[in-house]
């Protein structure tokens, strides 16, 4: 077996970078040797700064680790970024300019023409925006990122449908506290409680990041489509859920939308990446599912969950889906996009 390469967790202390600490634990590939975070953290072993949060257990391996400093150069070549995005707008561009390459979950270059937005099933071919990203930016190493958390979910489930001309969507989604990180939304505004709204432009990037993905030219020519996004964040820990019409040029019937989600696969299932669902979509027969609480964790928090396929009396067809969301929508997917980079030869 050839040796794993090592790396890194920027914001290895957070909600997310839990996920990806836990989730590198036996990784086949990785090897996680740099932990970092902010001053707070800086100096502490791993099991004194973070408070953790997982259902599993701290991973043996890091519970003495040091964290250290988010300082390029100090780390290996390879990093994944669970950074606050405050903190990931100013540190993401350092460390790719010192050479590292950058797994991102912030939105500070989601929307950059010449950064891919990573959805490996769906758009792997928009890592080849990366060696013009090289020349343009004069970075010495790279930055990819995945999308927001509620993106995901809808551009996995739309994905297939691309073949039938997707013209209109129309999307509610219902979010897990989660979503927020840690301490989050307070108990007292989200207990027995739904709450219309959440705050950092989450309706917008839902709005377009979903049309960069399913675009073409590395995303720089949108999906020619129109998405409204209407958001909520409700009492539910991990899943979001989300309930989506969509108006479909060829109107194909419920069983041709149905058989093109369960068909559907891409470059992480033929290349058998070692976190890769299979298949990357359920479709779920119950008329009652899928529920945040029994289907977000299926395919290991990875696989994309939808339901209710039916007919739309105001668009063309209606379904709901669901996706873990720190799990499919960030440290999975951060991870999953690694596995298909170094597959494809991006770390050699
Ligand atoms: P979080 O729990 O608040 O964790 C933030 C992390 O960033 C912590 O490790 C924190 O370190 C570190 N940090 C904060 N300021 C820093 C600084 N100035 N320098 C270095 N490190 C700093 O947030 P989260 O929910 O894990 O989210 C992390 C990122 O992923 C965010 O950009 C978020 O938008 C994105 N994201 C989150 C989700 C989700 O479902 N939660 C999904 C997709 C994307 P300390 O512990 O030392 O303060």
């Amino acid at each position: 077996m050839s040796k794993k390469i090592d790396v890194g967790v920027l914001g290895a202390t957070g909600m997310v970078g839990q996920q990806f600490i836990a989730r590198l634990a036996n990784h086949p590939w990785f090897n996680v040797c740099w932990l970092a975070a902010s001053e707070r953290s800086e100096g502490k072993p791993y099991a004194d700064a973070a408070p953790w949060r997982l259902a599993t257990p701290m991973p043996d391996s890091v519970r003495s680790k040091t964290v250290e400093a988010c300082e390029p150069r100090r780390g290996p070549a390879v990093v994944f970024s669970a950074l606050d995005a405050k903190a990931a707008d100013v540190l993401e561009a350092e460390f790719a300019a010192a050479g590292h390459v950058v797994l991102s979950n912030a939105r500070t270059f989601r929307m950059d023409p010449l950064v891919p937005l990573l959805i490996p099933e769906v758009n792997a071919d928009h890592l080849d925006l990366l060696s013009e990203q090289k020349s343009a930016k004069g970075w010495k190493g790279a930055v990819v990122t995945n999308p927001n958390c509620a993106t995901i979910v809808l551009a996995m489930a739309l994905a297939p449908l691309r073949q039938f001309g997707i013209n209109k969507v129309s999307v509610t989604t219902m979010q897990a506290v989660s979503g927020a990180g840690y301490p989050g939304v307070a108990s007292l505004d989200i207990l027995g409680n739904i709450i219309p709204f959440i705050g950092g432009g989450e309706e917008e990037k839902i709005e377009t990041e979903t049309l960069k993905i399913l675009g073409t030219d590395g995303g720089r020519s949108r999906l020619n489509a129109v998405i409204s996004a209407q958001v909520n964040r409700v009492p539910v820990i991990d899943g979001h859920s989300m309930t989506v019409s969509v108006d479909l040029l060829t109107v194909p019937s419920v069983d041709e939308v149905v058989n093109a989600m369960r068909t559907f696969s891409g470059r992480p299932q033929v290349l058998k990446l070692p976190t890769a669902p299979v298949p990357p979509i359920v479709v779920m027969s119950q008329e009652n599912r899928p529920q945040p609480r029994l289907d977000a964790g299926l395919g290991d928090g990875m696989t994309t969950s939808v339901g209710r396929v039916r007919v739309c009396p105001v668009l063309t067809h209606k379904f709901v889906a669901l996706s873990h969301n720190t799990i499919r929508g960030a440290a999975g997917a951060s991870i999953l996009n690694a596995e298909l980079m170094k597959a494809e030869g991006f770390f050699n």
